[in-house]
């Protein structure tokens, strides 16, 4: 076995760009996802090393310093942070060039050519789902024997055929193993889950096909493929002991609700544990399947409601209706349950009206906490496609950040500009937040702990820089 690093490389300060998040830029307040998609690789490379800059603070002269110890480098990268990432490869070439050094992620899996010819430094690219593709690389196998993989001949791109995608996600072996080798749970921090949090995936893939989304439209895939629920129980099982710190444990498949009587059976499995737990869902989740999940340690729903009109939903193919939401939504208010709502502007068909009657729903129906970002257009994605050929992609780089790593408005309408979609995050998030209730709400939060005061208290601080930052900016 080659000696590998896993590294999530360093990028912009505060940047959450990592091998765990869908949607890479600096949030509102400073957060952190786990690097599962390259933790799961790790856990199948014996003595590898799996490194996060970003989240540790480790700057690119710390993680130069490391390129001697290896003899393969693994590094994620995406859309807004590649030309950042390519630096990173460059460096760690020139301080050992017999490292072999790949990428991963969806960015080289919609562009395996650009991205395998952005540097003499790359080696390879991994396409798609790269985990048993990287085992075989760390082997010893020919590139040219690797199925997955774009490599380079004489400055060509050749692309090996696709792998095959996997199905018996049993064989994927547990990652918890290798976050309590090489990570810090304490390093991660997200606003609406507990401190420290551990993360994982117990399946892969959505059968929703939104728009915008850019994990099942390259990587994932439209069928949600699962481990077994006995495999998964095992795991946390393990993790509780690995981790007696950890307060909650997020579920981080697209969907996991989607396969509601698994969901159940895992459900029941943890309660038996008595663990916290936490997971993404539809609104479109039925009472006595939220309550099974409730009884048995649910607290939280990280919920994309993206829109409050009906119209909206229906262009970025939601496949959920308003009425079906708001229903969801009173369900889970009436069982205890906390919901993370994420919020979308800027999808097609948005105009000032929808901007406003979606802020009207949100307060409306009232998520505890909320996230608001900007529709970006992923390459590889069917809103990226559309928005080329009506000419609504304001920015001819593709960028999809700014260079401090904080989101760029990146379309426009006929009917309503960049910035229009740009000032109406910030007037969303104080029309959400500074309410009577919501501010009593927060307020009854913080009273009740005091790590939740101290908490609460930094987040404060960063939201009101974002907010004072968003006034400032163009
Ligand atoms: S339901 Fe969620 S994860 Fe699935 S395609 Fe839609 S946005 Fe993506």
């Amino acid at each position: 076995m080659m000696k590998t690093l896993f590294l999530n490389p360093p990028s912009f300060d505060g940047f959450d760009g990592g091998a765990g998040a869908r949607y890479q830029a600096k949030r509102e307040v400073r957060s952190f996802w786990y690097p599962t998609w390259l933790a799961q690789p790790a856990a199948l490379v014996p003595d590898s090393r799996l490194v996060d800059a970003p989240a540790r603070g480790l700057s690119l002269d710390d993680v130069v310093a490391m390129a001697d110890d290896f003899e393969l480098a693994v590094l994620h990268t995406s859309t807004p942070s590649f030309r950042s990432d390519v630096k990173v490869v460059e460096a760690l070439k020139s301080a050992n060039p017999q490292l072999m050094i790949g990428l991963v992620g969806a960015h080289v899996a919609v562009s395996p050519e650009p991205s395998i010819l952005a540097s003499q430094a790359i080696d390879f690219v991994a396409r798609n789902e790269f985990d048993f593709t990287i085992k075989e690389i760390a082997e010893g196998r020919p590139l040219a024997e690797v199925d997955g993989v774009t490599y380079k001949v004489d400055g060509r791109a050749v692309h090996n055929r696709e792998r095959a995608v996997l199905h018996d996600m049993d064989r994927l072996p547990f990652v918890t193993p290798i976050y309590h080798r090489d990570l810090v749970p304490e390093d991660y921090f997200i606003g609406y889950l507990k401190h420290p949090y551990v993360s994982l995936y117990t399946g892969r893939g959505c059968k929703s096909r939104c728009t915008f989304c850019l994990w099942p439209q390259t990587i994932g895939g439209h069928t949600y493929r699962t481990r077994s629920p006995g495999h998964v129980i095992k795991e946390i099982a393990l993790a509780k002991e690995l981790f007696p710190q950890v307060k909650e444990f997020f579920f981080d498949d697209d969907t996991f609700t989607d396969d509601r009587p698994r969901a159940e059976e895992i459900a029941r499995g943890l309660g038996h544990l008595g663990v916290t737990w936490s997971c993404n869902a539809k609104a479109n989740v039925p009472y006595e399947t939220l309550k099974v999940l409730r009884d048995n340690g649910l607290r939280l729903l990280l919920v994309g409601y993206e829109s409050g009109n009906q119209q909206i939903l229906h262009n970025i193919k939601k496949g959920m209706r308003i009425e079906v939401a708001r229903k969801f939504t009173e369900d889970c208010h009436k069982l205890g349950i906390v919901i993370h709502g994420t919020f979308i502007l800027g999808l097609p068909g948005e105009t000032r009206e929808t901007i406003e009657e979606t802020i009207r729903f949100a307060t409306e129906i009232n998520p505890h906490t909320i996230q608001v970002s900007l529709a970006a257009p992923y390459p590889g994605t069917f809103l990226y496609d559309q928005a080329a050929e009506n000419g609504w992609l304001v920015r001819q780089d593709g960028d999809l950040v700014h260079d401090d790593g904080f989101q760029i408005s990146s379309l426009a309408y006929p009917n309503l500009s960049q910035q229009e979609i740009f000032d109406a995050v910030a007037t969303f998030y104080k029309r959400f937040y500074f309410r009577p209730g919501k501010i009593a709400d927060i307020t009854m939060e913080m009273l009740r702990s005091w790590e939740m005061m101290k908490r609460r208290l930094r987040e404060g601080v960063e939201f009101m820089h974002f907010l004072n930052a968003r006034e400032m900016a163009p």
